[in-house]
C-alpha cells in the first residue's frame, strides 16, 4: 500500500496465489512461466473463490509441548535458564537449512538457460565429489594416524630411555611431553576453532537432521580437528581421535561442496554447483560415512554409521555415492598401510591404524556362555547409560561455571586434566606386582616377546627382572591402540589380574567422564572400547574359572565387552556390530555382538537417550527425532502456532518497512501479501530473511515506483544468489548501510518468494504435521484455515507421466470434482 507497514496480522489474509488466473495475471514473473509450467500450477489450485483467513506458521523444533497434565516433558526442556522462552534461547542461535527447493522466478529462469549437458555434468561431478571425499579423508585419517603414531611413539620410548636411570625424571619428561600435546590441541582449538571441540558427531546430526551450527563445516575447523586431535590423543586423554574424523570427513566434504575456502581464497568457481543445503547435505552424508570408514578401516560400518545415526533422510542415489566414497577411502588407507609397512613411516607399522585382528580367537561357544554374555550386556547398559548422565552433569556444570569464564579457563581445565591422567598412568603401574613373562625367553628389555598367536606388547615396567610384565602398565601406560589389543589379545593365559582390570576399569571411567566436554577434539569410541573390553574380560575371567571345561577366552569377552557399552551410551545397533566386526576380522562372534548389542540399547534406553541426542539436546541443536512425541497426537497445528501474530509483508514493499521488519525479530521466513484484484488479500509465498538482506545489499532491484515489475532477474544477479539459498550467516542486517534517499525507494518481491510453500490446515493433528515437517526436511510451513472448495485431486496416477503422455507430449491428468 506504501504506507508505513509495521506488522501485518494474518488475520484477514487469504491463500489462492498459486493458479488463480488473477494471480497469475497480477504477477508479471508467472507470465513468464514456460507454458506447461503454467498449466500445472493453474491445476493445482485454480478457481476464483477464496480460501479464507490465514492463520500462522507452525514451528516443531523445540516447541515445548505440555503433557497431558500439562507439564513440560523432561526431553525438551531447554538448557539455559528455564525462565528464558525458546524464542529468546535459540533464535538466532541456531539456523534451520534450506532444503526446500525455492521455486521463484530466479529458479525457473536458471532452469530455462541451462544446456542439455547441464544435467551429466551435475551427476558426474557428484561423483568425482564421492571420490574426492573419499581420498581427502582416507589421506586425513592416515596423517592423523601417523602423527599420533610417532608422537605416542617417541613420547615412550624417550620415557623408557629414561627410567632406565631415573624414574622420577622420566615422570617429569612424560608429563611435559603430553602437557606439551594436550596444550597444543586445546590452544588451537580455543584460539583458533572453537567448533572443533568435541567429537563433532552431535553437530553433524544436527546438520543432516537441517539445523545449522555456527562455524562446524569452515576450513578453520577443519584445521583445528585435524592438529588438535593430534595433540589430544597424542597427548594421552582419554579419549579417541574416531569421533573427530567423522567430523573431518564432514568438513572435507563441504568443503569441497562449495569449492573450498572462500574466506582463504582458496575457492575454486567451477566445481561451485553443490551450494545448496541439499547438496551440501547429500556431501556431508558421504563425509561422515568416509569418516568412519577411514577411522576403523570398517568400510560397511561407514556407510551403516552414515545411515543409522547421523543422517534424517536417505535416498537410494545417495546409498551408492556413500557405498563409493568408502570403499574409496578403504583402498586409500589400505595402500598407506602397504606403503608404511616397510618402516618408512617411523612408530608407524603395521599395529599403527586401527584394527584388532583377533582371529586366532575362540571359534565355538557353548550355550551356557550365553547367559554371561547377556550380563555384559546389561553392564553395559548400565554402564553406558551412567556415563550419558554423568556427562550431561559435569557439561552443564562446565558451562555454568567453568567455560564462560573465557579461554583461559578452558587452556588450564585441559592440562590439568592432563597432568591428572599423566601421574595416574606413570604412578599407577608402579604400585602393581611385576608377573613372569608367559614364555621365558630372552627380553628386548622393553616388551616381552609376543607367543605365538597372542597380539600386543608386554610392558616391562618398573620391573626388575627383563622377563617380567606389568600387567597395570600394559593397558594404562601404552598408545589406546597397543592396549586395546593388549586387551583384546586373544590366547588366554591371564595377563592381567582382576585387581589391576578393576583398578583399570574405575579409572579410566572417571578420566573418561572428566575429560568428555574440555576443549580438545574428543571421540568416544576408543575410551568406550578401553572400558567395555575391560569389564569385559572380567567377566570373561569368572567364566573361565566356572566353566572350567569349555574353551572360553577372555579376549572374546573383551570383544563383546566393548561393544556393549559403545552400545549401552551410543545406542547404535547395526552398524556398531558391523564395525566391531569389520575391526575384528572375526565374522564368528557376529551372533554374539548381536545379542549384546540388543540386550545393551534395551538396558540404556530404560534410563535415558544415546549419547549424541543428550550431548545435542545439551547444545541447544533442536533434533527432530524420527517420530512426533504421543501428546502431538491431541494437539493441532493451530496450537502448535501459540496465537502468535503472523509477521508478513506486502508484495511491493518499502526499502525502509522491510528494515524495520527485519529488525524488529530473528524469524527467517515472512509471508508476502498480495491484494486480488477484488481488493481481498492474497498470501502469494514466503521471503526468506537471507534472500532479503541479498537485496537490500545489492540495491539493483530498487524501484521508485510501488507498482511490481518484471522479470529478468538474472540479468542482476547472480544465480546463486537465490537458487541456491544463501545462509543468513556471514550476511547480517548490521552489514547493510542505506542512503536516506534509498530507504524511500521500493522493492518487489514477488520474483523472490517461494511462490509455493507447504500449506497445511489449521486443525490437523500435529503429529501429522510432524511427519510432514521431518520427512521433507522443510523450514517453513504455513497453517492456513480449511479450504472451502477443492479444485482437483492428484492420485498415482496423475504422477506417473510418462505413462499418461500422447503423442509425445506430456500432460498432467485431472482429476476434477
Ligand atoms: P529457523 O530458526 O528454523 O531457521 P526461523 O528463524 O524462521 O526458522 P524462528 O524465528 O526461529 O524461525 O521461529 C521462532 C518462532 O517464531 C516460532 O514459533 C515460529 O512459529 C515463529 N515465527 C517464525 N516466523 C514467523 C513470522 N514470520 N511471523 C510470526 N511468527 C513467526
Ligand atoms: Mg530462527
Amino acid at each position: 500500500s506504501g504506507t508505513t507497514l509495521k506488522l501485518i496480522s494474518l488475520d484477514t489474509n487469504c491463500i489462492g496465489f498459486l493458479g488463480t488466473t488473477e494471480a497469475s495475471s497480477s504477477l508479471s514473473p508467472l507470465s513468464s512461466l514456460p507454458r506447461r509450467d503454467v498449466r500445472i500450477a493453474s491445476r493445482a489450485g485454480s478457481g476464483d473463490q477464496d480460501i479464507p483467513d490465514g492463520i500462522g506458521m507452525a514451528r516443531l523444533a523445540w516447541t515445548r509441548l505440555p503433557t497431558a497434565d500439562g507439564a513440560v516433558p523432561e526431553g525438551a526442556a531447554a538448557p539455559a535458564s528455564p525462565s528464558a522462552s525458546d524464542d529468546e534461547l535459540f533464535a538466532g542461535v541456531v539456523e534451520s537449512l534450506d532444503y526446500e527447493v525455492i521455486e521463484n522466478c530466479a529458479y525457473r529462469e536458471e532452469q530455462a538457460q541451462r544446456s542439455k549437458f547441464w544435467v551429466p555434468y551435475y551427476v558426474m561431478l557428484k561423483w568425482l565429489f564421492a571420490l574426492l571425499i573419499g581420498v581427502g579423508t582416507g589421506l586425513a585419517a592416515i596423517f592423523i594416524n601417523l602423527a599420533v603414531e610417532n608422537f605416542s611413539g617417541w613420547k615412550y620410548a624417550v620415557t623408557f630411555a629414561i627410567i632406565q636411570h631415573s624414574y622420577f625424571i622420566g615422570f617429569l619428561v612424560y608429563i611435559i611431553f603430553n602437557l606439551a600435546l594436550v596444550f597444543s590441541s586445546v590452544y588451537i582449538v580455543t584460539h583458533f576453532a572453537p567448533a572443533a571441540a568435541g567429537s563433532g558427531i552431535p553437530e553433524i546430526k544436527g546438520y543432516l537432521n537441517g539445523v545449522d551450527t555456527h562455524g562446524i563445516l569452515l576450513f578453520r575447523t577443519l584445521v583445528g580437528k585435524i592438529f588438535g586431535s593430534i595433540g589430544s590423543v597424542g597427548g594421552g586423554l582419554a579419549l579417541g581421535k574416531e569421533g573427530p574424523l567423522v567430523h573431518t570427513g564432514a568438513c572435507i566434504a563441504s568443503l569441497l561442496g562449495q569449492g573450498g575456502s572462500a574466506k582463504y581464497h582458496l575457492s575454486s568457481r567451477w566445481v561451485r554447483i553443490f551450494e545448496s543445503d541439499r547438496d551440501r547435505r547429500d556431501l556431508v552424508t558421504c563425509g561422515c560415512a568416509a569418516g568412519v570408514a577411514a577411522a576403523f578401516r570398517a568400510p560397511v560400518g561407514g556407510v551403516l554409521f552414515a545411515l543409522e545415526e547421523v543422517t534424517s533422510w536417505w535416498r537410494s542415489h545417495l546409498m551408492w555415492r556413500v557405498f563409493f566414497t568408502s570403499a574409496v577411502v578403504g583402498v586409500v588407507v589400505q595402500s598407506a598401510m602397504n606403503w608404511c609397512k616397510s618402516g618408512k613411516c617411523g612408530h608407524f607399522g603395521p599395529g599403527g591404524f586401527i584394527i584388532w585382528d583377533i582371529s586366532g580367537g575362540q571359534e565355538e561357544y557353548s550355550y551356557q556362555e550365553l547367559f554371561p554374555m547377556a550380563i555384559i550386556g546389561v553392564i553395559g547398559g548400565l554402564l553406558g547409560a551412567l556415563f550419558n548422565q554423568l556427562t550431561l552433569y559435569i557439561t552443564k556444570w562446565r558451562r555454568t561455571y567453568l567455560h564462560k569464564k573465557g579461554k583461559r579457563v578452558k587452556i588450564f581445565e585441559a592440562c590439568l586434566i592432563s597432568l591428572i591422567t599423566s601421574t595416574i598412568s606413570f604412578v599407577l603401574p608402579l604400585l602393581r606386582k611385576c608377573s613372569p613373562c608367559p614364555e621365558l625367553e630372552t627380553n628386548s628389555g622393553i616388551e616381552c616377546p609376543r607367543p605365538p598367536g597372542a597380539d600386543g606388547n608386554f610392558v616391562n615396567f618398573y620391573c626388575s627382572k627383563d622377563n617380567e610384565y606389568n600387567d597395570l602398565a600394559t593397558i594404562f601406560f601404552n598408545t589406546q591402540d597397543d592396549a586395546i589389543r593388549n586387551l583384546f589379545s586373544a590366547k588366554t593365559f591371564h595377563e592381567y589380574s582382576a585387581q589391576s582390570l578393576i583398578t583399570f576399569l574405575v579409572l579410566f571411567y572417571s578420566l573418561a567422564v572428566v575429560t568428555f566436554g574440555t576443549a580438545v577434539p574428543a571421540g568416544q569410541f576408543v575410551p568406550g572400547i578401553m572400558i567395555g573390553s575391560t569389564y569385559g574380560r572380567l567377566v570373561g575371567m569368572f567364566v573361565v574359572k566356572f566353566y572350567k571345561k569349555l574353551d572360553v577366552e577372555e579376549g572374546t569377552y573383551a570383544l563383546l565387552g566393548a561393544a556393549s557399552f559403545l552400545g549401552g551410551s551410543m545406542r547404535m545397533t547395526v552398524s556398531l556390530c558391523v564395525i566391531m566386526v569389520e575391526i575384528t576380522n572375526n565374522l564368528k562372534l557376529l551372533p554374539l555382538i548381536m545379542l549384546v548389542l540388543l540386550v545393551s540399547k534395551a538396558v540404556g534406553d530404560f534410563f535415558n537417550e544415546g549419547l549424541y541426542e543428550v550431548q545435542a539436546r545439551l547444545r541447544g541443536i533442536p533434533l527432530l527425532d524420527s517420530r512426533p512425541k504421543q501428546v502431538m497426537r491431541n494437539m493441532s497445528a493451530k496450537d502448535a502456532c501459540r496465537n502468535q501474530k503472523v509477521v508478513c509483508l506486502p508484495r511491493v514493499s518499502r526499502i525502509v518497512d522491510i528494515l524495520s521488519v527485519l529488525r524488529s525479530n530473528k524469524h527467517n521466513g515472512f509471508p508476502v501479501v498480495d491484494r486480488g484484484q477484488n481488493g481481498e488479500s492474497l498470501v502469494i509465498g514466503l521471503i526468506l530473511r537471507s534472500h532479503l538482506l541479498v537485496l537490500l545489499q545489492s540495491k539493483v532491484d530498487f524501484q521508485n515506483s510501488p507498482f511490481p515489475c518484471g522479470p529478468g532477474i538474472l540479468n542482476r544477479h547472480n544465480s546463486s544468489d537465490f537458487v541456491k539459498p544463501p545462509s543468513s550467516k556471514g550476511k547480517s542486517i548490521d552489514d547493510i548501510h542505506l542512503t536516506e534517499d534509498e530507504l524511500g525507494l521500493y522493492l518487489d518481491l514477488a520474483p523472490f518468494l517461494n511462490p509455493s510453500p507447504y500449506i497445511v490446515p489449521e486443525d490437523m493433528s500435529l503429529a501429522k504435521v510432524y511427519n510432514l515437517f521431518r520427512q521433507l526436511g522443510l523450514r517453513h510451513i504455513f497453517v492456513v484455515p480449511r479450504p472451502s472448495r477443492v479444485v482437483g485431486l492428484i492420485t498415482r496416477q496423475d504422477l506417473l507421466l510418462e505413462e499418461n503422455s500422447n503423442s509425445g507430449t506430456t500432460e498432467l491428468q485431472s482429476t476434477s470434482v
